[in-house]
């Protein structure tokens, strides 16, 4: 059973909207089909992030920025995982976080990339992909307003991970149940496990 990981701040939570780092992106048109390809320049200095909105640092903090899909936790949920031998992390690196008002010292954050993947079940969602650009890779979905069609996972891509990254979404994170008794045993802050679903309603 996997279950659809959200990361979202309520008001009382602090949540990260910039990476310092990130140096934008350069933006050229496919010559083959003229979509805009942005590819990330090189970073400009070491990740950091500033955040804002609540007092409180949850264990699990939502990243707005660019480029989406930034899984950042405290170094308390990485120890946890790895004492549950959960699986599907990648390399992790400690990142600084500041408060743009204010200079009060901020936590050490982790952030984690997750190796574990999952594709959508596509014909489930009645869905396709179309004017798909041999050149770039990019394509269209076939039906809009993804968000009012209950997502399904194609369970024989699924690569066994604990964690995992859904295909042609890099924002979005499954998780086994093992992941989910962390969470609630420990009642780690900031994450929600939903059905699988409500995936796209929830994003
Ligand atoms: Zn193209």
């Amino acid at each position: 059973m996997l279950y659809a990981l959200s990361v979202h701040a309520s008001n009382r939570y602090a949540y990260a909207f910039r990476d310092r780092g990130f140096g934008g992106y350069d933006r050229t048109p496919c010559p083959s089909c003229g979509r805009e390809i942005a590819t990330p320049f090189p970073r400009t200095a070491p990740r950091a992030y500033e955040v804002e909105g609540g007092a409180r640092y949850p264990d699990f903090l939502e990243f707005t920025g660019v480029p989406v899909g930034d899984f950042v936790c405290s170094a308390r949920v990485i120890d946890l995982f790895r004492e549950a031998e959960i699986s599907g992390l990648g390399e992790i690196e400690s990142v600084p976080v500041f408060r743009v008002k204010g200079a009060k010292a901020e936590p050490v954050y982790q952030f984690a990339s997750i190796i574990g993947r999952v594709e959508l079940d596509l014909p489930a969602m009645k869905l396709k992909k179309k004017n798909l650009c041999p050149a770039c890779g990019r394509f269209a979905w076939s039906r809009e307003r993804l968000y009012t069609i209950p997502a399904a996972l194609d369970m024989d891509t699924w690569s066994g991970h604990d964690l995992c990254r859904v295909g042609d979404f890099p924002a979005m994170t499954v998780c086994s149940e093992r992941v989910a008794e962390v969470i609630r045993k420990h009642r780690l802050t900031g994450a929600e496990m939903g059905q699988i679903a409500d995936m796209f309603r929830a994003f």
